[in-house]
Parts: structure tokens; sequence; C-alpha cells
């Protein structure tokens, strides 16, 4: 299988709904595919945060916007999210306030990989520096830096 193809189906296989053989086929890719592994344990982090998750504060807008969403992602449906399809999925169960977790999660999560998109333009930068003897990449540098922002922004909007 492809990674493509496990991740698609990690949400359902950490669920423990999945069947033989594909169980067995996943499992197997997990043990020697780093990046799914990765994806799998994002996957069951925000999982054990909703299951510990009762009962949390929300704005009384949070809960109509929250629907309305929903209801425009359902009409949508051109891009595929199998991760926001899960969430909502277990989430609704748990309660709706759920999904501020998983906002504040993704957040947080956006936030550190732009810290480290930061950190590695830095250094870019500083070698670029070191063998030009000028800052002349930083121009450059500044113009994929707001692209990546706004990637992340668009990523972290849906
Ligand atoms: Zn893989």
């Amino acid at each position: 299988m492809e990674c493509s193809e496990i991740i698609n189906r990690l949400p359902v296989f950490l669920d423990s709904e999945i069947a033989e053989p594909e169980k067995f086929l996943i499992e197997e890719h997990l043990k020697s595919c780093f990046n799914c592994q990765k994806e799998a344990e994002k996957l069951s982090r925000v999982s054990d945060i909703l299951n510990s998750v009762t009962d949390v504060e929300v704005s009384p807008y949070f809960i109509p916007r929250l629907k309305r969403r929903i209801k425009e992602e359902e009409v949508r449906q051109v891009v595929r999210l199998p991760f926001f399809d899960w969430a909502k999925r277990i989430a609704v169960p748990v309660g709706v306030s759920a999904l501020f977790v998983i906002a504040v999660f993704g957040g947080n999560y956006l936030g550190h990989r732009l810290n480290q998109r930061l950190e590695k333009v830095a250094e870019l930068n500083q070698e670029v520096a070191n063998v030009t003897g000028s800052t002349s990449f930083e121009d450059f540098s500044e113009g994929s830096l707001v692209d990546a922002y706004n990637g992340l922004l668009t990523e972290g909007g849906k």
C-alpha cells in the first residue's frame, strides 16, 4: 500500500475498526515507514486529548458558527481532509466543544512548524552570507517565508 492510502486509513485503523488483511498490511507498513509512524502518533495524540476533555467553555457563537462550517464542508466536499472527517466523527459524541481543542492543538502544531521553518531560513541565510559575503539572499527568503506562512494559515483555517 502507498503512504497516502495508509494515511487515509489511519483514523479507522486507530479506532480499531479495521479488518484483516488490511490491518496486517498497515501494521507491517508502520513498522518500516517513519513518516506514517509520525502521522499515526499525531492522530492518536489528538484522540487522547479528545477522550480526556469532557467540558470546555466556549463562546455562545462558537456552536452555530461551527454548525455552519460543518454544513459548508458537507456541501463542498471538494478537498478531502481525512483527518478533519475523522475528527468530526469522534468529536460529535464527545461534544462539539472538543473540536475547539483540536483548533487549539492544530494552532500550536502549526506554530511549531512555522518556528522550525523560520529557523531553517535563518540557517540558510547564514550559509549564503558565509559563501557570498553578502545578504542578497535575504529578499528571496523573505518572500518565500511569507508564502510559507500563508500556506500554513490556509491549511490551518480548514
Ligand atoms: Zn508510509
